[in-house]
């Protein structure tokens, strides 16, 4: 049987590609940032991007190589770059394409840290950013577009409101108005759900989530869906002459890979926000047991779902699983496997009873992240969603009260123990 026809959960623990008699069996760390060779003219090839090879581990390291060809392959992609983080990511996945007088339209309900940087930080550099419910229709989601547009953004599972998106439905808007849909999959992880098969053209992944599943290490990595027309007048940057690389088009000699080639030999070699091949190692280790982890962490999550939608202290739950979701119907579509580990859920008492609530669990610890093994807890208006308004705030899904729940992958019983009994003490 030839290692492409692999079924998921085969691809993550076996890899791909040919096997190679007396290879090292797990992927080694490459600690080198350069590479040996004799001739200058090979590397003036090299530099020229007439020839493949490693010149220097900010632009490409084998352990890193090895990372994205393994995400790329998951995802059903082209090709993939890894980054430094997933800021890293998503801001590197907009520049390619973003440019001073630029506009991305984006769906409301996303990470604080990318709302931060559409709102702000991006503003600075010329880019706006409009931002929209992700259950408007299709002609309110094209109201917000302006002849400048050219992202529409949203996160398949939205951080921390856990809303499923119609990828189909952006899909549609994105056609229509020749602009590529960038999907932030993080909290879903390759293994839930790959937004390409449903038309989306460019994935984005917070490495350090799911990915790790450990809190050990910082990356991050952009998946080319290889299914975007940029021939249509509005991204000269992918299809005219580059006079940085003697007038090549990325468009024209690289096809299906020019964005993801534009991100890795502009944006990558002139901001430098490479990954690091120790953690690109890391990854490979997490993405071998991925599978496992986000079946427990699903099913985890969703006993304690059903546990919290019961309980009199607590005023509302959101869980992509739970027949009360407005996601629900998104989600057994686009998440048939499970709805992941995260939980928004609202004490009752307001911004008082979530604090209380976190501060009477006793192993379940208040830490600033999401996709670990381990269960723990945070209260989002305070931290990840702290520089937003209040009015912005309530548009991204973040109430007062609200608690954002990572369920891990320990005994159920004992995480659904420590939330009981902290619910009984407030
Ligand atoms: C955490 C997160 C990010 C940012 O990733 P870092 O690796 O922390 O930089 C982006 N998007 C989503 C959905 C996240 O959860």
């Amino acid at each position: 049987m030839s290692r492409e026809e692999f079924k998921i959960e085969t691809q993550l623990v076996q890899g791909s590609g040919e096997f190679t008699e007396g290879q090292p069996r797990v992927y080694p760390i490459y600690q080198t940032t350069t590479y040996d060779y004799n001739s200058p003219e090979v590397l003036a090839e090299l530099f020229d991007l007439k020839r493949d090879g490693y010149m220097y581990s900010r632009i490409g390291n084998p352990t890193v190589t090895a990372f994205e060809e393994k995400i790329a392959q998951l995802e059903k992609g082209v090709g993939a770059l890894a980054l430094a983080s997933g800021q890293a990511a998503n801001v590197t996945a907009i520049l390619n394409i973003c440019g001073c007088g630029d506009h991305i339209v984006s769906l409301a309900t996303i990470y604080g840290g990318t709302a931060n940087l559409f709102k702000s930080t991006l503003k600075k550099y010329g880019i706006t950013a409009t931002f929209v419910s992700p259950e408007a229709s299709e002609e309110e989601i094209k109201t917000a577009f302006q002849e400048n547009t050219k992202v529409l953004f949203g996160e398949t599972l939205g951080n921390p409101e856990m809303n499923v998106i119609d990828f189909e439905k952006l899909v549609r808007v994105g056609k229509e108005k020749g602009v590529p849909v960038i999907v932030d999959n993080t909290l879903a992880s390759p293994y839930l759900c790959n937004p390409i098969e449903y038309g989306v053209n460019i994935v984005t992944h917070s490495a350090t989530k799911y990915i790790d599943g450990q809190g050990a290490a910082l990356g991050g990595v952009i998946v080319d869906g290889g299914n975007f027309n940029w021939d249509n007048g509005k991204f000269p940057d992918l299809v005219e002459p580059d006079s940085a690389y003697h007038n090549l088009s990325y468009w024209k000699d690289f096809g299906k890979a020019a964005y993801i080639t534009r991100a890795r030999v502009t944006l990558l070699r002139d901001f430098g926000a490479c990954l690091n091949p120790f953690n690109a190692f890391l990854f490979l280790r997490g993405l071998e047991t991925l599978h496992l982890r986000m079946e427990r962490h699903s099913e985890n999550a969703l006993k304690v779902a059903k546990f919290l939608e019961n309980h009199e202290k607590i005023e509302w739950v959101n869980y992509p699983k739970l027949e009360s979701s407005y996601s629900y119907e998104n989600a057994k579509k686009y998440l048939p496997k499970g709805g992941s580990g995260v939980i928004l859920l609202g004490v009752k008492g307001g911004r008082e009873g979530a604090e209380r609530f976190i501060k009477e669990l006793t192993w379940i610890r208040s830490v600033i992240h999401v996709g670990d093994s381990r269960t723990c807890v945070l209260h989002p208006a305070s931290t990840t969603h702290r520089q937003l308004s209040e009015e912005d705030q309530i548009k991204a899904g973040v109430l007062p009260e609200a608690v954002r729940l990572n369920v891990g992958i320990e005994n159920v019983e004992d995480i659904l123990k420590d939330i009981a009994r902290a619910l009984e003490n407030i």
